[in-house]
């Protein structure tokens, strides 16, 4: 170990409840979900008219935000040249358990780099151990590889010895969506009426307020905001800037 940083203000949060406790949050707030699959995005006049869901109900909808992760560049009907640049970047995490028995195993979140591989063990309150996460450009690959946990069992155990005799639970493999240069897309795109919020690879659930609050920004107010305006989608369409005509 050459050195280390404690970070006090260093936070963690499990994706999994976060994403049940926004639904809630939006349930209460009045938002009404359609829970099913987006098929194809309508355009009428060179300018989005809503959605069309596998049942085939049609959503009237004068603007959608296209936000569907490592699957945001296969919306059927959205054309060509305004598609996302999106890429699935496989992830794999295990899960542990804690023993809680002579206090806390682990207390904090602990990150490091092991032979130039990222690696974190975060603990959670439940006594859930996670951790995670390989980075493997794989296509749509989702199968857990013996390789894939050995390597990170094999990291987190250089960090924090004690791991190998914990409980196993789970082994898990993702999809981040990755963008060109791995930052997010956020606004509009050349479409009128198409905007994105996808793109944001190993930081989605990090970025979650600050993207939330970009995207409500700009519905409202028909501008992005300042600190959202690198990340604009037409910073990787010449194409795309160039279609954008006046209404
Ligand atoms: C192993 C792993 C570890 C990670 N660790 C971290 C971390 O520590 N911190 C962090 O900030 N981020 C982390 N990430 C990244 C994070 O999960 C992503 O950046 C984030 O989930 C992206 O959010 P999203 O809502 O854009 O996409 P997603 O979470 O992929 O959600 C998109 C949703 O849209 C749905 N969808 C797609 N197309 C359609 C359609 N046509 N109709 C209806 N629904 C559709 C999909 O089914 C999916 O449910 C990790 C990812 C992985 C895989």
């Amino acid at each position: 170990m050459r050195g280390g940083l404690r970070v006090d203000g260093d936070h963690q949060i499990d994706p999994r409840r976060l994403a049940g406790a926004l639904v809630a949050a939006c349930e209460r707030a009045g938002v009404v979900f359609h829970r099913a699959w987006a098929e194809r995005l309508t355009v009428v006049r060179d300018r989005v008219a809503g959605v069309v869901t596998a049942d085939g109900t049609a959503l009237d909808a004068g603007r959608v935000v296209l936000a569907g992760g490592s699957l945001s560049g296969r919306l059927a009907g959205v054309p060509e040249d305004v598609l996302p640049p999106v890429r699935p970047v496989k992830g794999q995490v295990v899960r542990l358990i804690m023993p809680q028995r002579h206090g806390p195993f682990l207390s904090r979140t602990v990150r490091a780099v092991v032979r130039g591989s990222h690696v974190y063990l975060v603990p959670r309150e439940s006594g859930e151990l996670v951790v995670g996460a390989t980075s493997e450009e794989m296509g749509w690959d989702t199968t857990v590889t013996a390789g894939g946990v050995y390597e990170l069992l094999r990291d987190a155990h250089e960090l924090v010895p004690g791991i190998t005799e914990l409980p196993f639970t789970e082994t898990r493999a993702g999809l981040r969506p990755g963008s060109p240069d791995n930052a997010p897309l956020l606004g509009p795109t050349g479409l009128e009426g198409l905007l994105l919020a996808t793109g944001h690879y190993r930081n989605g659930v990090l970025l979650t307020p600050v993207t939330g609050d970009a995207m409500a920004h700009l519905l409202s107010t028909g501008e992005l905001p300042e600190e959202a305006r690198p990340f604009t989608p037409q910073r990787f369409s010449t194409a795309t800037a160039l279609t954008e005509q006046p209404a």
